[in-house]
């Protein structure tokens, strides 16, 4: 087992070509990792930031992975890696600033470099761009920036010329069906589980999690009851999602008490909250209530990419196309009933009002709203075509 196992074993390209720019040191101030979200970047960003920091390895490109410094940058708790997701639809300015700046530039001691790792990072806004074309241009040397990009064109030309370019990719089918076993999926669900996860073993995990097989099976099941019980369908339905997407915040509002509690302790805070330092409580609110709206926008995304596969594998079973390009493989009888339900073009138009959703969600819109308008655009080509054949 090395530091280079793990999720980052499935992205051997990416991997070589950090190993050959350690070995050589010449490891790049910034790289461009592109590829899709959540296939391994996590692992390969804390591999890299044990290369580069680990004093107990045998190679510029390893590391220990059990000294102090690894294990915490392992853990994602050491300030030599930073971690950077955007809070809303884009990255803007002072996130660029205050967040990402500001944490590069303190200092780190002799000889250590400390990585950036920036997610998403093709949804900085134009102006954000421009900040940080300025660190680009005079890079300080004791810093490695990862930028994470699904789609390289929205980028600035003068950003991307200045970044080294890695290239990671979805995870085959057989090393997610593995990761699947591993975190306790039933034989019997392994296989659909490896597809459902697109690519993705976060995805997996997230899908071996507590109910959340059980609530994709009603997503997925979500057109029939739409078609089935009639419009009066929708308001519920709409609700039901948006009251799921807020439980699966739960836990990480538990953990968040449970911090507050901690400060309270240990600065003395009297029953009538008397003890704070000015500003902090507030400061970590904020921080909190920006990781629960993060934790509640992915379960929202979920029910989406639920919903948007559901569509897509319509067209391919309406289309006679190819069942190994079907997604949900548990599905199928389900998928050639609806795919005679509804034509090519609401299908699309279907995978349109999903997009428009997704929109609106990362502008921060109202979820069960945004659900409601969705449904019903759904639906209403069902009744339609439902009243016209009869
Ligand atoms: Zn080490």
């Amino acid at each position: 087992m090395t530091i280079w196992d793990g999720g980052a074993r499935e992205q051997p390209a990416a991997v070589q070509a950090l190993r050959r720019a350690l070995a050589a040191d010449e490891v790049s101030h910034a790289w461009l990792v592109v590829g899709p979200p959540s296939v391994g970047q996590q692992d390969l960003a804390r591999a890299l930031t044990m290369a580069l920091n680990c004093d107990h390895a045998d190679a510029p490109d390893e590391a220990c992975g059990s000294c102090d410094r690894c294990t915490r940058i392992r853990r994602g708790t050491h300030e030599l890696l930073e971690e950077q997701q955007p809070a809303g639809a884009a990255y803007v300015v002072d996130d660029v600033r205050d967040g990402w700046i500001r944490p590069a530039s303190r200092t780190v001691t002799d000889g250590r470099r400390r990585v950036m790792r920036i997610v998403a990072a093709d949804r900085m806004n134009e102006a954000a761009q421009n900040a940080f074309l300025k660190v680009l241009e005079e890079p300080p040397p004791s810093v490695v920036w990862l930028l994470e990009v699904e789609d390289e064109s929205v980028l600035l030309d003068t950003v991307v010329s200045r970044c080294r370019r890695l290239t990671v990719v979805p995870w085959g089918i057989p090393a997610l069906r593995e990761r699947a076993t591993q975190l306790g999926v039933p034989d019997a669900r392994v296989d659909a589980v490896a597809r459902a996860a697109l690519g993705s073993p976060d995805r997996v995990a997230t899908l071996a999690e507590e109910g959340v097989l059980e609530a994709r099976e009603e997503h997925l099941g979500i057109l029939d009851r739409l078609a089935t019980e009639g419009p009066g369908r929708v308001v519920p339905t709409a609700k039901e999602l948006a009251r799921w997407a807020k439980s699966r915040v739960e836990p990480l509002k538990q953990r968040h008490a449970e911090e507050l509690a901690r400060y309270e302790d240990d600065l003395g805070v009297d029953a009538r909250g008397q003890g704070w330092p000015p500003g902090l409580r507030k400061q970590l609110e904020r921080r909190h209530q920006r990781l629960e709206r993060g934790e509640q926008r992915r379960a929202l995304g979920l029910v989406l990419d639920h919903l948007a596969t559901y569509l897509r594998d319509l067209l391919v079973v309406g289309s006679g196309g190819p069942s190994d390009a079907v997604v949900n493989v548990d599905h199928l009888d389900e998928l050639r009933r609806d795919a005679a339900r509804l034509s090519p073009q609401m299908v699309v138009d279907g995978l349109a009002a999903v997009q428009r959703c997704r929109d609106a969600l990362d502008r921060n819109g109202n979820p069960e709203l945004q659900l409601e308008r969705l449904l019903l655009a759904l639906a209403l080509p069902l009744y339609a075509h439902a009243a016209s054949g009869r």
